[in-house]
Formats: C-alpha cells, structure tokens, sequence
C-alpha cells in the first residue's frame, strides 16, 4: 500500500515544570511522518516558511520520507506554543500563528494521489476536506484533531468526519466535539457519522479504540522521565497507520497490533524534547518494546 499524511511542520515553543525550549522543529506532520517511516515510507504533505531548517529536510529524506509534496514558501513557518503542568496530560495552548498555513491551497502530486491510506492530522479540517477529495481511491482515510480546531470549526469537522474510517483524537476532544461527558457516548456519536474506529488517546495511560462491535484498550508504556509530551499523539497516529500501511491488512488482529505498534512510537517521542528521540532510535529497539508491551499486559 502507500501512506500520504497531510499536516502541519512547525516551531514549538515548549514550557514544562522543567524546561522551556524555544522554536524547536515540531508540527503533527513531522511527527506522524517521522514514525511511521520505522514501518514504512510515507509521502508528506505540507507548506513551510524559508526560515525552515533545510537539516530537518534532509532528515526526512534520510528516513525515506516522500517530501514532493511539501511546499516552501516565502514567509514564516507556522507556530505554536504549549505549557505543560505537573500532569502531562494537561496542557495549554498559548500562542498559535498559522503563518504560511494561511494561504496554503494544498495540491497533492499526481504521484500521492492513489495511495491506499491518507492522514489528515491535525490541521484546518477545510484544509483536510480538500485533501481528500483529491485521493483516488483510498482504502482507509483517517484523521486528527485538537480543540482549537473543535472550538473554532465544530461543523467543517463534522463534514469531513463523513468522509473518514478512523478518527484519532484526545479523549476530552472527542467529549468535546460529541457534546458527551462519557467517552463510550461520544464514541457512539461519531461511529454514527461514517467512521469504523473511534481511537481516543488518553495521553500517557494509552488509548481505547472503539468500533461498532468490539473495543480494544492498549496502554501507555510505563515512562518514568515524561521530557516533552508533544507528538504523543502524532506519533501514535504514525506508528499506527504505518504498520497498518506495512501488512497491507486490515482485520481485527492487525488493528490491535497497529494500536500497540502506535503506543510504542508515543512512548519513544516523549522521551526527548521534540524529534529528538527519533534522530537514535533503532528498529530494535521498537521490537524490544513491543515485546515489552505484550509481557505487560499477557496474564
Ligand atoms: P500532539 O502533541 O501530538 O497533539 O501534537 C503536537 C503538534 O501539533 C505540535 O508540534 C504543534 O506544532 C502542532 N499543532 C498545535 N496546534 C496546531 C493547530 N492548530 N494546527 C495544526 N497543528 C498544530
């Protein structure tokens, strides 16, 4: 098969109890894209200012990451700013500058347009909207969001929600978006409007994914050093679809082991302040947790 992800690149400004690092490389794009491309080699889809780090570029194209699709644009790269409490599962968004992004018409190369899986992480949902229309025929449309977007477009993502067969969002951004307090609820919500998998991620305790017929609960990996929580959830996503990408199957058995393969690629992004982790990481070592993972939860 071939994964398209479609998303954005980024400056983060990240603050923990900790540590704050000033506009480092990050975005849902670079995230979902550097882990999936442990499984797989997926094509992006992006727009990003002159002031991006031509090294980060290069970085992808060393992990075989199609770049064809991303656009360089005179102006500044988008940006985003996020403060983390004592509980990493809280944060709050400070500042977001949509730069580049604001004028961004994307156009999928002729090249992406019959891959068989698409991901539209999180970005304008009118944007992921145009997106998909220009696929082919793909076998599996999936998408994220966060609450900006839920809070600003409520409707827009209900459209292209018609359009998906799997939603991954944060547990309170699924509440959020289905009006519901209880999670089974919300769930229950969105599979009635076209999706069969509703994955909500619970941050660091890991994730539930619901279809109309079966649930299946996969935890976080235990972490004692939470150094930076952003990408969690995009990492999550490409480590997902990745694999899912790599077996070419859809059945029930790989779905779970997609959900396992996406804690694992989370629990290796948070380790290090932004892409960092990525930069060392070594298939073996995705293995080893895996295998981690399943002694973890076998009794
Ligand atoms: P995650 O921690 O996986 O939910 O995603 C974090 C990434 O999302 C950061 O690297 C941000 O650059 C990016 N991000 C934050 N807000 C937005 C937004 N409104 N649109 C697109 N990307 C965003």
């Amino acid at each position: 098969m071939s994964l398209v992800i479609v998303g954005s690149l980024a400056f983060d400004t990240i603050q923990t109890p900790w540590e704050r690092r000033e506009r480092i490389v990050g975005g849902s794009c670079t995230y979902c894209s550097l882990a999936a491309s442990f499984f797989t080699s997926p094509k992006i889809v992006g727009v990003v200012g002159e002031d991006f780090p031509e090294e980060t570029i290069q970085f992808f194209k060393s992990r075989n990451i199609d770049t064809e699709g991303l656009e360089v644009r005179p102006g500044k790269t988008f940006f985003w700013e996020g403060h983390y409490g004592y509980d990493p599962n809280q944060r709050e968004t400070i500042k977001t500058e949509m730069n580049v992004f604001r004028d961004f018409r994307p156009k999928l190369p002729a090249s992406y347009r019959k891959a068989k899986i698409v991901f539209l992480a999180n970005i304008d949902p009118d944007l992921q909207d145009k997106i998909v229309t220009q696929m082919e025929n793909p076998a599996v449309v999936a998408m994220d969001t966060i609450n900006f977007w839920i809070a600003t477009k409520p409707e827009a993502i209900w459209r292209v929600l018609e359009k998906v067969n799997i939603l991954f969002a944060n547990e309170e951004e699924i509440k959020m978006l289905s009006r519901e307090i209880n999670i089974i609820k919300a769930a229950r919500k969105v599979l009635a409007k076209g999706p069969h998998l509703v994955v909500t991620k619970k941050g660091e305790h890991g994730a539930l994914v619901f279809s109309r017929d079966f649930v299946f609960g996969v935890l976080g990996h235990p972490c004692e050093d939470v150094v930076d929580p952003t990408g969690a959830g995009d990492s999550f996503a490409g480590g997902f679809l990745g694999y899912l990408d790599k077996t070419g199957k859809l059945s029930r058995p790989e779905l779970r082991k997609a959900a396992v393969f996406g804690s694992v690629m989370a629990s290796f992004a948070i380790e290090n302040f932004g892409i960092e982790r990525f930069k060392t990481l070594r298939p073996e070592e995705i293995e080893k947790r895996f295998r981690e993972f399943r002694r973890l939860v076998s009794f």
